[in-house]
């Protein structure tokens, strides 16, 4: 296997299975072969006489080869007793203590399970207001948020990782305010990623300059009325200055609801880019572009689409497997996520793909070739999904989701999600998600303050190519971060080679919108900002969002929090 230092170095300190003294038992050909052999496994449930030894090779030659990686519970738990292997996870949070200590509890077995969690805490009562058996005052949502969140710290995920969280407060629930601001010191809450659940009520508000009404979850009458460009003006001067809250347009998550019968979508996984139900859980699994590529005898590249098509069948047949292995937490998550199967399948590697193709991440065509991938893959997912649904059967709320007498029947309620991949491409080598490189030469910081030097491989196997390839001028990159002020670099070059702070916070948006266009869950994508840049720049990104059709947004401003984990300039 052609396998990197930093991936090797993630796999074995959490991903290979060790015995009780810590050591490691399996190599990392061990490791694919186990996750393939049990994924494979899935297909004697469907029809016994299967050929599942032929299935499993072609799972392990898609792992091995770095085309395709599942979402890091699949490679740590697949053919191990704990056997839980997804990411993404909803709870209900309701109104009444039972409710609140009993998804704490739920969130607390899916941590130690290695998943991520998401809630909207807008059924909760707002501070202030009483309490009928006691006689007592409600502390309201983000009291309890803070009981979630010191659960969580206690809580290791199998002992590898953390547990990640997403709050999601309505706009208009009455203690928005306090929700805004209950991260701005950076040492709150920091389990929690926050957002607020944004209604087009509210957008139309904010443009029109207008108040709109904040809503009592009890008894749904009007507590108050709040200026919203005021509101608006909070969140963004807050995710200013360090990156919090984040945004979701409720609305839009709603809209693209598969199964509107079922209730309404109230918040996504951690990371922001898996809208689910209350209960339902998914799995994820992402392409490595860069491995989609071919090269011409002049040494030119182009996207291979007969490889990407053949690859996102695989990933789809793999994905759905999955969803019939898992291991559930829980009883009832078991249940509501088999209603729909939804799966989600992304892509990582974009931004090196298209290094290797010549073209600038702020460019129109780079805009264009991601809208056209993604529609590719979603299409190419869906069609296999739906042969998938011949033996195997379609969804079973297939009958009253949105598709029914539209589409042929299919096997899964969605099927592409953008994640960040941020651990399964290093283990691949590429460049996350659809993010831009963040700087051709820097420090990693991740797991307990290791960290991991890096020069984009990219950007050296090109320089060495065209025989520009110098230390010295690594070591320029390294303290510049960007290339594009080196003057001894062609054009071509720096034009082509550049990282997430060359380029405007609009081209990310608009890279975003490119992608959600044709991506059934949500994109995750952060907005860099250079540390200079003023709130207006913010508010301004976030309203061209709305505009261009985002689900939401995730913003952060250079040098915005005491710890980030990725820092420009500082290779050794
Ligand atoms: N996630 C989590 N804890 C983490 C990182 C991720 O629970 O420390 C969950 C979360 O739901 C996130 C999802 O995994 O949105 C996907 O994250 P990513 O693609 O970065 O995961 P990977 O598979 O690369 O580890």
């Amino acid at each position: 296997m052609n396998i990197g230092k930093n991936a090797l170095m993630v796999l074995e300190k959490r991903y290979l299975t060790k015995d009780e003294n810590g050591n490691n038992i399996e190599t990392v050909e061990e490791l694919f072969r186990r996750v393939a052999a049990a994924v494979a496994g899935a297909d004697g449930l469907f029809c016994p006489d299967a050929d599942t030894a032929s299935v499993e090779k072609r799972f392990y030659d898609l792992m091995t080869n770095l085309d395709f990686l599942p979402n890091s519970p699949t490679l740590m738990n697949a053919g191990r007793p704990l056997g839980q292997l997804s990411a993404c996870f909803v709870l209900p949070v309701g109104d009444s203590m039972e409710e609140i200590f009993e998804a704490v509890k739920q969130a607390a077995l899916i941590h130690k399970s290695g998943g991520g969690t998401g809630f909207s805490f807008s059924r909760l009562r707002a501070a202030g207001s009483t309490v009928r058996s006691t006689g007592g005052v409600a502390s309201g949502p983000v009291s309890f948020m803070r009981v979630f969140n010191m659960a969580t710290e206690a809580v290791k995920q199998g002992g590898t990782r953390r547990g990640a969280n997403m709050g999601i407060l309505r706009v208009d629930h009455p203690d928005i305010r306090e929700f805004i601001t209950c991260k701005t010191n950076n040492a709150d809450i920091t389990n929690f990623n926050i957002s607020v659940g944004i209604t087009e009520a509210f957008m139309r508000a904010v443009e029109s300059g207008t108040s709109y009404p904040l809503i009592d979850p009890k008894t749904k009458s009007v507590v108050r009325e709040e200026s919203a460009p005021e509101i608006f003006r909070m969140i963004v001067e807050n995710a200013w200055r360090n990156g919090e809250p984040g945004i979701i347009f409720l609305d839009r998550l709603n809209r693209d609801n598969i199964v509107p019968g079922q209730g309404e979508i109230e918040s996504t996984n951690p990371c922001g880019e898996q809208p689910l139900l209350p209960y339902e859980s998914c799995n994820l699994g992402s392409i490595n572009l860069v491995n989609m590529l071919k090269e011409d005898e002049n040494g030119n590249y182009t996207v291979d689409y007969g490889k990407l098509k053949e690859t996102v069948e695989l990933a789809v047949h793999f994905l759905d497997n999955v969803i019939e292995i898992n291991k559930y937490p829980i009883e009832k998550i078991e249940e509501v996520t088999k209603l729909t199967r939804k799966i989600g399948l992304g892509v990582m590697g974009f931004s090196d793909m298209l290094l290797y193709l010549g073209i600038p991440y702020d460019s129109q065509q780079a805009v264009s070739l991601g809208e056209s991938l993604m529609q590719f893959i979603t299409e190419s997912a869906r069609a296999k999904s739906a042969e998938l649904a011949g033996p195997r059967g379609p969804f079973p709320l297939f009958g009253e989701s949105i598709y029914a007498g539209k589409t042929e029947p299919l096997r899964n309620g969605t099927v592409t999600t953008i994640a960040p991949t941020g651990t399964i491409s290093i283990i691949a080598g590429c460049s996350s998600g659809i993010e831009p490189i963040f700087a051709y030469a820097f420090v990693r910081n991740v797991m307990d303050n290791t960290e991991l030097p890096e020069v984009n491989p990219v950007l050296e196997e090109i320089l060495r190519k065209r025989g520009l390839y110098s230390g010295e001028l690594m070591r320029k990159i390294a303290d510049q971060g960007s290339l594009a002020d080196i003057q001894e670099l062609p054009e071509d070059i720096r034009r082509v080679f550049v990282c997430s702070h060359d380029i405007s916070p609009e081209s990310h948006i608009r890279m975003q919108a490119a992608f959600q266009k044709y991506t059934d869950n949500a994109v995750s994508k952060t907005v860099n900002f250079r540390h200079d840049a003023a709130v207006e720049e913010v508010s301004k990104t976030y309203l061209l969002a709305y505009r261009l059709g985002c689900k939401g947004v995730t913003i952060y401003r250079d040098g915005s929090r005491d710890s980030q984990v990725l820092n420009i300039g500082k290779v050794n």
